[in-house]
């Protein structure tokens, strides 16, 4: 055991302060790994507040943290993917039970016993996992990741997580040209979302409530942006789109969005608002519309995003941070007021 240097929340009300945290050892399959950027997801915020308290409680002290870019120090024996000098990713998982049929199909994040970065039982030290806000982490080779060494580490972190969201169920529901794909909510989620459905040749609509994204959203790779609190700008889009992507992480009305979907159109929600969100099944029935979930991706999968955002030179647009600027990020994500995520330059926690 060692220990790093990390950022924690000590209880859902207090600011997140600096702090030391425990790793393991290298064992024989494992990939030690120094941490240079993780990026500030939305969820590291529900979680660090205990928001989700009902369906995953905060364990205190918390380190949040899954989008997490680093260059490899050290391998166990039987490792055989990764060398010492490597670049690495590691994103919201660290294992699964790798033995039930999630996990045979490479859809880990489906495992009923998958161990997430942070606050998940961690079953070699005691106590919960920490994630990414700290200067180093300990995985187990089947969960660390290649990043391509073409792309911006910075903005290559968030694609551990924002990138594999909604990589994930645009191939799933097969977004592809010809398409007509919304994407509701333009944060660090939604922002990747108009990146990939460009990218594989849909026609692209952002919805947002922030009319001042609109020329981002453009250049981004959307063919049109809505502002959703406009209800005719709404209209005209009734009844005319394959797939939605819902990316918002508060209340809001879906059942305008499913009233936009054509027959057999899908609504996919990546995003997690505390509260439930009503549906009105009038809206579902009428055009045998579907409204379903998704939640990150599995490992091979995410190698694929990588791997596609290597060849289509894709990163996340973000404004790179020292860990001292947490606490301020995240009140100016709670106000949409990022572009369009933040990146946390881990040489800064040197000086924490
Ligand atoms: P984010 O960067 O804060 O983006 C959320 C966006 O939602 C905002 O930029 C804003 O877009 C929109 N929004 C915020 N408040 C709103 C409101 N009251 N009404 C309507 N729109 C609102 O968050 P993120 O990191 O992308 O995460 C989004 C959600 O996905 C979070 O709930 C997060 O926990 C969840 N998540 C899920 C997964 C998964 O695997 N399913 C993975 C990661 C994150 P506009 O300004 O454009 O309106
Ligand atoms: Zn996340």
């Amino acid at each position: 055991m060692y220990n790093v240097k990390a950022c924690s929340a000590a209880s859902a009300t207090s600011p997140l302060a600096s702090t030391t945290i425990p790793r393991r050892d290298p064992t024989e399959h494992d990939v030690q790994i120094e941490i240079l950027f993780c990026g500030i997801c939305h969820t590291d915020l529900h979680i660090a507040r205990n928001e989700w308290g009902s369906v995953m409680p905060t364990v205190y002290p918390c380190v949040p943290g899954h989008e997490i870019v680093g260059r490899v120090t050290k391998v166990g024996s039987a490792v055989t993917k990764f060398k010492p000098g490597d670049l690495a990713g590691v994103g919201c998982l660290v294992d699964s039970d790798r033995t039930c049929p999630e996990c045979k199909a490479g859809l880990e994040q489906y495992c009923p016993n998958m161990i997430l970065t942070y606050n998940s039982p961690d079953k070699q030290l005691g106590g919960v996992t920490y994630g990414g806000y700290s200067g180093s982490i300990v995985v187990t080779e089947r969960f660390v990741l290649r990043v391509p060494s073409n792309l911006n580490l910075a903005g290559a972190a968030p694609l551990l997580c924002a990138g594999i969201t909604t990589y994930s169920p645009m191939r799933h529901w097969g977004v592809t040209k010809g398409k007509k794909v919304g994407v509701v909510g333009l944060g660090g989620l939604g922002h990747m979302a108009v990146k990939f459905a460009h990218a594989l040749g849909a026609h692209v609509v952002v919805f947002t409530t922030s009319p001042h994204k609109k020329d981002d959203a453009l250049r981004l790779g959307a063919d049109e942006v809505v502002v959703s609190r406009n209800a005719n700008e709404m209209q005209k889009h009734a009844g005319s789109f394959d797939f939605i992507l819902d990316a918002v992480s508060a209340d809001h009305d879906i059942n305008a969005y499913i009233n936009l979907l054509r027959r057999d159109g899908n609504l996919t929600l990546v995003g997690v608002p505390a509260k439930p969100l009503a549906v009105g099944a009038f809206a579902l029935l009428f055009a045998r519309r579907s409204l379903s979930g998704s939640i990150i991706g599995g490992i091979p999968e995410t190698q694929e995003m990588l791997d596609f955002c290597g060849a289509h030179k894709i990163t996340c647009d973000v404004e790179v941070i020292p860990i001292q600027k947490v606490n301020e990020a995240y009140e100016r994500m709670l106000k949409s007021d990022v572009k369009y995520r933040f990146s946390i330059d881990l040489a800064s926690l040197k000086s924490a």
